[in-house]
């Protein structure tokens, strides 16, 4: 084509015509992520859709590599980009027998953003341009609908005004207002040729008052102004919020598609409207969406008028409505995902305007993934590999309690676009919002319809609910994509932004007033109401965990103290207990009055009295573990924290006896006066021991494995509760699988030592019971020296499990608790730290000593079984390390059991891709 007679020698290639993907395709390698890249997604795709014989208008697109050029030159085309631009224009005037400026056969064009990832609404679009009043007039007079051409070119100035010149839109808005009011219409679709030509008369005198400039009659000095605009639409402040919440880096640019303009406000065979080729928010089959008739563009996704839903068009425009729903099936099996279109159909002729992968609900995602694999689109490794693991978090999401609800009227009901309930504050707008979240209060952010400039209050906000708009609006895409409960289109709310209130009916509602919404359902409520976390139920989650299951290598177990976390974990798919902490049993109401006696006590003698008083408790509480996870193993590890933690602490106490003190001197009565002392002397004696325990480092200090050297009947105790309870369960047919762990060795010294306590133990209770139960024997290991002694170690131990929040707070040195409030913060924000350690595994350093541990530790004893139990046992991207390091299992807290089972089968196909 003629572009290359034109361009430059030395300029590269800064322009395609959509008719041109194989060249760019076939000269980036036929790398598909590549070319959206170059071209962005919304050209991309745009071309792929003519290659596919989708209805598209002539077109083509400006590479990002010519946003950055401009962006980094100081906002200056580079060379030779115009002049590629011109030619391109040229080949369009051909196809389409119009010209661009010409006042018989205008050509008119839109100016489209469109970045590698989809920021929908965040970036600019200017559409009409070419009109001018030369073009206008020559329209009318070659009997153009005058109604169609003033309702363009004043949407032309207003857009143009709005985007280019930075004119605020409100301006215009107003004007369009007054026209309404003094024609006695309700809506824009209802105003004339008239009315619309005097909006462009007041339109050009708005531009002239904002910039002292006419507005530009040359096309294609408006062409040139809107692509420059497009390019640094990419750095407002917006765009930069909406990528930093999204994970989108901030030198990809954007490209700019330059195309044939369609009508929708044509007459009334015309419309416009978005569809998606699922449901959004559930996954449903069938497309889904809203439109516009005889209207254009951003009218829909605006959401200023009351769009009407896609059932409607099928009524309708039956055989475009059939045409839409073939070309999606067309789409979504060319691109294997639920696709979000836009389209617009001028006088009965359907066009499509762009697609892309839709954004959706979590469980719309888990519903997709598992049906398109279950109609052969997807292979059940890609369903499995489509759903990022922290998106089942979302099905953990609280919903309004049930009971709260019950006998409540609604204040109105709106579209159910996001799902998840949201209780929280009215806040009217956006830096409202913010400010409020900052100071820690939950808002509802409140709307008419949102805008892209609302993101940051979207953000901060717990929910989401607006007057207008559809399914597909604005405010539902972002509430989605970020997982915030939104309710859109309650109709029968009323914002006033000036009062500060929403009335609905009589009712009114002040800002910072609270309000309750369920996203699920589409309902707002008055009021705080209560919340309730749901189980996971749903059964799309459940087909696609169990094929996860299929496909991991890793074990999933998890973290659980109590029988009813236990019950829960196994619920979830736990495949037996990693870590029970025994300390939180001793907490208990009833319990910690003897584990304070017992701390305190000052013979021998009395202490054991103290530990077998605590016998009982700890038995039950085995038992009640054992029985939920009959068949599987279950990890107790013995007492780990520093005792002065069961105490009260050294302040509190001073501070307790100081007022004690006081309150003595004003007592009268003898009994008064005895109870006081008595409490005295308790204290007293709460805070020698409190002293006498005092560690400069507690943390470093005697706990773990020390305790029990040190108090040898604690581990007794602990091991004779741990297999009477076995024995007792056996008894009952309960199969039991436990496993003792010794937290904190940092010396194979230390578990030889507990090894022989829980030997002669473990022989007596068996003695005693008549009866013997395998139980294993292991150790955590936390403390580097552990990890670089692991083959010692594993002459004694038969398990592994790294504590890595320990593991990690010895490896660098640092405390956990002083440090995440401290400089920690300032090390990730500085880029000293590439993430918090606590949060995520430290590949290079904590990653190698386990790795150099179980190295070790199997080459001593080859069955030796390894896991994790640290918090990071649920972080998907440590699992992957601990996929990868050989560990047999990760255990995590209950909730965060499918989670993992999801990250484990992500680990085993990303690196075996072919299983
Ligand atoms: P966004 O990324 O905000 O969706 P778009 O570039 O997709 O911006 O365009 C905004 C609106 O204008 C969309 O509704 C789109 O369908 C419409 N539009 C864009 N180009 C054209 C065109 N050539 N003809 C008709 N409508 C168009
Ligand atoms: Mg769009
Ligand atoms: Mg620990």
């Amino acid at each position: 084509m003629a572009a290359d007679t034109r361009r430059s020698a030395a300029a590269p290639r800064y322009v395609y015509l959509f008719s041109e993907l194989e060249e760019v395709q076939a000269g980036l390698g036929d790398d598909w992520d590549a070319v959206r890249a170059l071209l962005g997604g919304k050209g991309a795709n745009l071309a792929d859709m003519v290659r596919l014989g989708a209805p598209v208008p002539p077109g083509f697109t400006v590479t990002t590599e010519a946003c950055k050029a401009f962006l980094a030159a100081g906002e200056v085309f580079p060379p030779g980009l115009w002049e590629q631009v011109l030619t391109c224009l040229e080949a369009i005037e051909k196809s389409t027998g119009k010209r661009f400026g010409d006042p018989r056969a205008p050509l008119l064009l839109s100016c489209r953003s469109g970045a590698k990832f989809s920021m929908p609404g965040m970036m600019d679009t200017v559409l009409n341009l070419g009109l001018s009043d030369e073009v206008a007039a020559g329209m009318v007079a070659s009997n153009a609908d005058p109604r169609l051409v003033y309702d363009l070119y004043r949407r032309l100035i207003q857009m143009f005004g709005s985007v280019v010149l930075e004119i605020p839109d409100e301006s215009f808005e107003k004007v369009i207002r007054e026209l309404r009011e003094s024609a006695g219409v309700a809506s824009d679709a209802e105003l004339g040729a008239e009315a619309w030509r005097q909006a462009v008369d007041r339109f050009k005198t708005i531009v002239h008052h904002f910039t002292g400039d006419e507005f530009p009659q040359s096309p294609r000095e408006q062409l040139r102004l809107a692509t420059a605009a497009v390019f640094a639409s990419w750095n407002t402040r917006r765009a930069v919020d909406y990528r930093n919440a999204a994970n989108i880096p901030h030198d990809l640019g954007t490209a700019v598609n330059i195309q044939a303009m369609v009508f929708g406000n044509a007459d009334d065979d015309s419309a416009t409207g978005v569809a998606m080729s699922r449901n959004p928010s559930t996954g449903e089959p069938g497309i889904e969406g809203d439109f516009l008739c005889n209207a254009q563009g951003e009218d829909v996704v605006a959401g200023m008028r009351q769009t009407r839903s896609l059932d409607e068009l099928q009524q309708l425009m039956p055989e475009q409505y059939a045409q839409l729903v073939e070309i999606a099936k067309r789409l979504e099996t060319h691109y294997r995902n639920m696709q979000d279109m836009e389209f617009t159909i001028e006088r009965g002729r359907l066009w499509l305007l762009q697609t892309r992968d839709g954004k959706r609900t979590a469980q719309a995602e888990v519903r997709i993934a598992v049906d398109m694999a279950e109609e052969g689109l997807l292979t059940r490794q890609e369903a499995v590999c489509r759903v990022s693991p922290d998106r089942v978090d979302f099905f953990l999401h609280p919903q309004l309690d049930p009971r709260a609800l019950e006998g409540r009227k609604p204040l109105g009901r709106g579209l159910n676009v996001s799902p998840g309930a949201a209780v929280g504050t009215i806040a009217l707008d956006a830096d409202t919002a913010e400010r409020w979240a900052k100071d820690g209060r939950d808002v509802i952010m409140v709307r008419p319809e949102t805008k892209p400039d609302d993101v940051h209050g979207m953000l901060a906000a717990r929910g989401v609910v607006t007057e207008r708009g559809g399914r597909t609006s604005h405010a539902a895409l972002v509430a989605r994509q970020f997982g915030k409960p939104a309710v859109v289109g309650v109709e029968a709310l009323h914002v006033d932004l000036d009062q500060r209130e929403i009335t609905v009916g009589d009712l009114v509602l002040k800002e910072g007033d609270w309000i309750s919404i369920d996203g699920t359902g589409g309902v707002v409520y008055e009021g705080r109401l209560e919340t309730v976390v749901p189980d996971l139920e749903n059964p799309q989650l459940r087909t696609l965990l169990s094929w996860a299951d299929e496909f991991r290598r890793l074990g999933v177990r998890a973290n659980a103290d109590h029988p009813r976390d236990a019950d829960r974990a196994r619920r979830l798919g736990a495949e037996g207990i990693g870590l029970c902490r025994t300390e939180h049993m001793f907490f208990e109401p009833g319990r910690l009055e003897i584990v304070q006696r017992m701390i305190l006590s000052k013979s021998r003698t009395e202490r054991s009295e103290a530990i077998a008083e605590l016998l009982p408790f700890q038995r039950s509480d085995f038992v009640g573990l054992f029985r939920s996870m009959s068949g599987l193993p279950v990890i107790i590890r013995l007492l780990d924290p520093p005792l002065h933690e069961f105490l009260p602490a050294y302040d509190e106490l001073i501070q307790d006896l100081a007022d004690l003190k006081v309150r003595l001197q004003h007592m009268h009565t003898m009994s008064e006066i005895d109870e006081a002392l008595d409490q005295i002397r308790t204290k007293q004696d709460f805070l020698e021991r409190v002293k006498a325990l005092r560690e400069a480092n507690p943390m470093l200090g005697t706990r773990g494995v020390r305790l029990g050297i040190l108090i040898p009947d604690l581990t007794r105790m602990q091991v004779r509760a741990i297999l009477e309870a076995a024995c007792e369960c056996r008894r009952e047919g309960v199969e039991v699988e436990p496993e003792i762990m010794i937290p904190l060795t940092s010396h194979v010294a230390e578990l030889r030592d507990q090894q022989r306590t829980l030997e002669s133990e473990a022989r007596q209770v068996f003695e005693e019971q008549r009866m013997e139960i395998p139980c294993r024997f292991g150790t955590m290991i936390e403390i580097p020296r552990a990890a670089l002694t692991a083959d010692q170690l594993a002459e004694c131990a038969e398990f592994f499990s790294f504590g890595t929040n320990d593991l990690t707070q010895t490896t660098f040195g640092i405390s956990r608790d002083d440090a995440e409030a401290g400089f920690l913060m300032q090390y990730i924000k500085r880029g000293i730290l590439p993430s918090n350690p606590f949060a995520t595994i430290d590949r290079d350093g904590v990653g190698k000593l386990i790795e150099i541990a179980i190295g070790l530790g199997r080459s001593r004893r080859p069955d030796l079984v390894v896991g994790i139990c640290g918090e990071h046992g649920g972080d998907p991207a440590s699992i992957a390390l601990c996929h990868e390091l050989g560990l047999d299992y990760v255990s995590c807290s209950p909730y965060r059991v499918p989670i993992a089972r999801l990250a484990a089968a992500h680990a085993a196909l990303a690196l075996h891709p072919g299983q």
